[in-house]
C-alpha cells in the first residue's frame, strides 16, 4: 500500500465514498465534511499540492477545472453554488499532501474560509 493515503485512495487501496472518476482523476466524500456536501478532487498522478502543479502531464492540467465542474454538477451543487479550494502549506494548514481540491456546497457557506 502507498505511504500517501490519497495515492491509496485512488488505487481502491483505502476505501473511500467515490462519487466520480475518469482515468486521471477520483472525487470522494470528505471524511470529516465541513459543508452539507464536502467533496475532494484529486489527481491519480502524486504531486504534493497546488505548488507541484507544473509536475502533472499537460492532460491532467487541461481536464483539472473540467473534472472539479463536472463533479459539482452531479453532485447537484451546480444550481445553488459552491466552493472549491485548495490548500498549500503550514500557512493554510495542508494536512494531506497530495493536491486535493475541496468541493463544497449544499448550504450558504461561511464568508470566511
Ligand atoms: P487539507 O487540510 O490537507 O487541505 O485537507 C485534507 C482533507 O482530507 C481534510 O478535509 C480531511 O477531513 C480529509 N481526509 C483526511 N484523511 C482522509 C481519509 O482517509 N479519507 C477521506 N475521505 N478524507 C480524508
Ligand atoms: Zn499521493
Amino acid at each position: 500500500m502507498s505511504q500517501c493515503i490519497f495515492c491509496a485512495i485512488a488505487a481502491g487501496d483505502l476505501p473511500a465514498e467515490v462519487v466520480h472518476r475518469s482515468e486521471r482523476f477520483v472525487a470522494f466524500r470528505d471524511i470529516a465534511p465541513k459543508a452539507p456536501v464536502h467533496l475532494l478532487v484529486i489527481p491519480v498522478q502524486h504531486v504534493a499540492s497546488i505548488a507541484g502543479a507544473d509536475g502533472l502531464d499537460a492532460a491532467d492540467r487541461a481536464e483539472m477545472p473540467v473534472f472539479i465542474a463536472e463533479t459539482a454538477r452531479r453532485a447537484g451543487l451546480e444550481d445553488a453554488g459552491y466552493r472549491v479550494a485548495t490548500n498549500h502549506g503550514e500557512h493554510a494548514r495542508q494536512a494531506v499532501f497530495h493536491l486535493h481540491w475541496h468541493v463544497m456546497g449544499g448550504a450558504l457557506l461561511s464568508e470566511t474560509m
